[in-house]
């Protein structure tokens, strides 16, 4: 199958080269990370084609490979910013779609040592249901001059071809709608195909270094299901917060419209039940008990679904001597985290607006593999020191001690307002990791304060 919008631009067949023109990406994945990425592209590029595996309607909001739209999705304010620096007006937009921004402080949040100080942090969220969020973004990036979707079509190995340069990529080929094989010629090809990425295996088959990676053998699962509020309900937005190695359960539970709550069970190391009882005695066996009132008070919309990953996953693509020219990697592709921080989602903006920087300044695509660790360090590391005791024997010294400092510091947090609100703002990705380097937040390290 094939879509047009925006200026009409179609594909001419096999070949698919858009005629006449000679500017053309294309992006792997009509996920979060592509769409973004193409929103970036359609400013320099004639053409745009988002090729994507699964059939997607206008309406689409759940969809074989978006498995994780049944669990809850926090955006952080940052990501809300980056979204509506590219799509303006997307603010507005999710709440009339039914989207209910809070603070973090209106949560009624568990830390591993005690309850959340309930003090105002300036840190807000929204919870959109994350199927509708895409469905939102398809239409914006569709709606743009020159960018199309193939959907239906699964992309199964690069065009490449060696240089004295170097390799070049020069498009995709893939299995389209009808079942046909098709090639999509392209000066410039972007791998926004998600965690299962294949590109590392396109490489290899061709011959080409591939990434070294960084990941830890971990596993994070997710349960979850879809709840209406009572009536006379006055639910919360409810949080319990995992830490390694003590406290492998902890849950979310968030409005994605007035009255729908969606309610995630986490595991780290272990699966919530997926069945009515094991679901509900998994609830109550947490520390903070609206849980199990969020499961026996509300009625039921939903099945409930189970996912598990391994988080925390960082291709070094920019490690690699000579990647092919004309070919960028972007999102979850190049970098997951951990789900249970709710960072994905603002990181891969922040990409979307480097590229965007760095195009508008006439650098070379290429640039954007060399500057992106820039945006991934300071989140990786934070995650890497609070997962690495998850898996100890992972961990070198150093790895350890700042893993150690930093499950101190949220020990401290339920007795030290101050010290909570420097470490969910870095956490929400609004301050640097440095200003936990604060001779105040050391001087806590070395003397705690009492406990409450
Ligand atoms: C359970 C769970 C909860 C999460 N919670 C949060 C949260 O609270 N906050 C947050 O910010 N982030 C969260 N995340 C992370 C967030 O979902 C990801 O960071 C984000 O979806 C990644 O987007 P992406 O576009 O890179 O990949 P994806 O969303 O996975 O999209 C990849 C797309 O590529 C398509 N594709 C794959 N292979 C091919 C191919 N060969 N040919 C064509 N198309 C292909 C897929 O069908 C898919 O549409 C969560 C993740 C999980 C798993």
């Amino acid at each position: 199958m094939e879509l047009a919008w925006g200026d009409g631009t179609r594909m001419s067949g096999e070949g698919g080269r858009p005629r006449g023109r000679d500017d053309h990406a294309v992006v792997i994945g009509a996920g979060f990370a592509g769409l973004l990425t193409a929103r970036v592209l359609a400013d320099h590029y004639r053409a745009v084609t988002v090729v994507e595996k699964d059939v997607v309607r206008d309406g689409t909001v759940r969809r074989p490979g978006l498995p994780q739209a049944h669990h809850v999705h926090i955006l952080l304010d940052r990501g809300v910013r980056a979204l509506e620096a590219l799509f303006p007006g997307m603010t507005a937009e999710l709440s009339r779609q039914g989207a209910v921004p809070f603070d973090v402080c209106e949560m009624s949040a568990m830390l591993p040592r005690g309850w959340a100080p309930a003090r105002p942090l300036d840190l807000p969220l929204t919870s959109p249901d994350r199927g509708v969020l895409d469905r939102l973004l398809r239409r914006r990036v569709l709606a743009l001059p020159g960018v199309s979707l193939r959907d239906g079509f699964r992309v199964d190995a690069l065009c490449l071809t060696p240089g004295p340069r170097g390799a070049l990529c020069h498009g995709v080929s893939g299995r389209n709608a009808a079942g046909r094989n098709e090639r999509l010629e392209a000066d410039l090809v972007m791998d926004a195909s998600g965690r299962h990425s294949r590109l590392p295996g396109w490489l290899a088959a061709s011959g080409m270094a591939t990434p070294t990676e960084r990941a830890l053998p971990l596993r994070a699962s997710y349960t979850s299901r879809l709840y209406e509020e009572p009536a006379e309900g006055r639910w919360k937005p409810a949080a319990e917060i995992t830490q390694a190695p003590a406290v492998a359960r902890g849950a979310a539970a968030v409005p994605l419209a007035p009255g729908r709550w969606l309610v995630s069970l986490t595991g780290m190391g272990q699966r919530p039940p997926a069945d009515e009882s094991g679901f509900l005695d998994y609830a109550r066996s947490l520390r903070n008990p609206h849980f199990s009132r969020f499961v026996i008070d509300g009625r039921p919309l939903s099945d409930v679904h189970t996912y598990s990953v391994n988080p925390n996953r960082w291709r070094l693509y920019h490690r690699i001597r000579s990647t092919p020219s004309g070919l960028l990697v972007v999102g979850d592709a190049l970098c997951c985290f951990n789900p249970v921080y709710g960072q994905g989602m603002t990181i891969i903006a922040l990409q979307a607006l480097l590229l965007r920087r760095l195009l508008a300044r006439r650098q070379a695509p290429s640039a954007f593999t060399a500057s992106v660790p820039r945006v991934l360090i300071a989140p990786w590391l934070m995650a890497m020191a609070a997962d690495i005791r998850w898996c100890p024997q992972q961990g070198n010294l150093s790895a350890m001690v700042t893993a150690h400092a930093l499950g101190r510091l949220l020990d401290q947090a339920p007795a030290d307002p101050d010290l909570y609100g420097r470490l969910f703002s870095v956490i929400h990705l609004a301050r640097s990791p440095a200003s936990l380097l604060h001779p105040s937040v050391l001087a806590r390290l070395a003397h705690p304060r009492p406990a409450r």
